[in-house]
C-alpha cells in the first residue's frame, strides 16, 4: 500500500484515492487502445466519448435544466474574471459585485475594463470574515457578481442572494463547487477551477445559461467568446484532455458513492466535526469566519498563542497532516476539505488539535 497523506491544501487539493487508482490502471493502454489518453487524437471516437461523458454527468449530477450549456475552457476561473464582464456586458448598464475578499476583488478589478461596476456591498471592514446580508441590487444592472466560497477567509454564501428576476447571478464556484445541492435555475452563470473540488489543475469548468451566449460583442476575440466553445461543445481547438478526463473518472465516483446529496451529507458532518472541535476548545483554538458565514469548505481558525500556530502546522505536517498553514493574509490555520476529503482525514485532524492542545496549553 502506498502512503498517502491527508492533504489539506487549497488547492490543487486533494481527489479521491479510487480515482487517482482508476488512472494510474488505464494509463499506459487507455480502454485497448494501447495509447494513454494523454496521447490520443482529441478528434478521436474514444476522446470524444470522455469528453461528452464528463459534460452529461455534470449535467446530470448538478441537475442543471437542458437550457445550461456546460464547457471545458483553459485558463483557470482567474480567465473568467475578465471572459465573465467580456461576455455579459450590456451598454449602458452596471455590472454589479459583492466584495467579500481577494478573489472578489480580483474579478472587480478586470471587469472595470469593461464598463461601469458597483459593489453593492463588501466584508472588507472586518477582513472578509463575513458574507455580507444587505444587499441591495439593481433592476437594470448587466449581472451580478458573487464569491459563492472564499477559499482563503473560510467564509460560504450559504444561500443565494436576491436578485432581480431579470438579473443573471454569476458565481465563481471554484472552492464549493458540487458542496451541496442547489437550485442550478438561481444561477445564469456558474464557473470554478477544476482543481479545488473536482480534478487536477489545466481545466475551467464554465457553466453558461443559453440566453447569455448571445450577449457579447461581435468584435471581440474568438477565444475569449463563450459562445465559440459553446458552439463546439469545447473541441473549437485542443481541449485539456487528460485533466478532463480525470474530471470525468471524478464525476463518474461522484455517482457512484451518491451524487451531490451525499457529497452534501458527508461535507456537512465533517465541516460539524471539525467546527466542533475547535468551539469545543475553550479559546485554545478561535474560529475565524463568523458562524453564519462559515465555510463548508475550508475552515480557518487561529491559535489563542500566536507563537503556537506554526508549531502546529510544522507538528500536523510530520503525522501526515498536509497543508494546514493559514493564506497569509488571514494567518493561523486553514483545513481545506472539499468534497473529496474523507471523514477519516478530518478525525485525525481533530486528534491531533486535541493532543496538541493537551501538551501546549
Ligand atoms: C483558487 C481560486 C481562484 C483562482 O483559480 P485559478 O484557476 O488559479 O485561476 C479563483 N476563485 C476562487 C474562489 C478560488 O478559490
Amino acid at each position: 500500500m502506498t502512503k498517502r497523506a491527508y492533504n489539506f491544501y487549497p488547492g490543487p487539493a486533494t481527489m479521491a484515492l479510487p480515482v487517482i487508482e482508476r488512472a494510474k490502471k488505464e494509463l499506459l493502454d487507455f480502454q485497448g487502445t494501447g495509447m494513454s489518453i494523454m496521447e490520443i487524437s482529441h478528434r478521436s471516437k474514444e476522446y470524444d466519448k470522455v469528453h461528452h461523458d464528463a459534460m452529461n454527468l455534470v449535467t446530470e449530477l448538478m441537475g442543471l435544466p437542458s437550457d445550461y450549456k456546460v464547457m471545458w475552457l483553459q485558463g483557470g476561473a482567474s480567465s473568467q474574471f475578465y471572459q465573465v464582464p467580456l461576455n455579459l456586458q450590456l451598454p449602458g448598464k452596471p455590472m454589479e459585485y459583492v466584495n467579500t475578499g481577494v478573489w472578489s476583488k480580483k474579478a472587480i478589478a478586470e471587469a472595470k475594463h469593461y464598463g461601469d461596476v458597483r459593489v453593492v456591498a463588501s466584508s472588507e471592514d472586518k477582513t472578509f470574515s463575513y458574507i455580507p446580508k444587505a444587499l441591495d441590487f439593481s433592476d437594470d444592472a448587466a449581472f451580478v457578481h458573487i464569491s459563492g466560497n472564499n477559499t482563503i477567509y473560510g467564509t460560504e454564501w450559504s444561500e443565494e442572494p436576491k436578485v432581480p428576476s431579470s438579473v443573471p447571478l454569476v458565481s465563481d464556484t471554484s472552492s464549493n463547487l458540487m458542496n451541496r445541492v442547489i437550485d442550478p435555475k438561481k444561477y445564469g452563470v456558474m464557473y470554478a477551477g477544476a482543481q479545488k473540488n473536482l480534478g487536477p489543475a489545466g481545466v475551467t469548468l464554465v457553466i453558461v445559461r443559453e440566453d447569455l451566449l448571445g450577449r457579447v460583442p461581435e468584435k471581440a476575440p474568438t477565444m475569449l467568446k463563450w459562445n465559440t466553445h459553446a458552439a463546439k461543445d469545447s473541441m473549437f481547438n485542443t481541449p485539456p484532455a487528460l485533466a478532463i478526463y480525470l474530471c470525468k473518472l471524478s464525476l463518474e465516483y461522484i455517482k457512484e458513492i451518491g451524487g451531490v446529496p451525499e457529497l452534501e451529507k458527508r461535507n456537512k458532518k465533517k465541516a460539524k466535526i471539525l467546527y466542533d472541535a475547535i468551539d469545543g476548545s475553550g479559546g485554545f483554538y478561535k474560529g475565524y469566519a463568523e458562524k453564519d458565514s462559515r465555510s463548508l469548505m475550508n475552515v480557518t481558525f487561529n491559535l489563542k498563542d500566536k507563537d503556537l500556530e506554526s508549531k502546529a502546522v510544522e507538528e500536523g505536517f510530520a503525522r501526515g497532516l498536509v497543508g494546514l498553514k493559514g493564506h497569509r493574509s488571514v494567518g493561523g490555520m486553514r483545513a481545506s476539505i472539499y468534497n473529496a476529503m474523507p471523514i477519516d482525514g478530518v478525525k485525525a485532524l481533530v486528534e491531533f488539535l486535541k493532543e496538541f492542545q493537551e501538551k501546549n496549553e
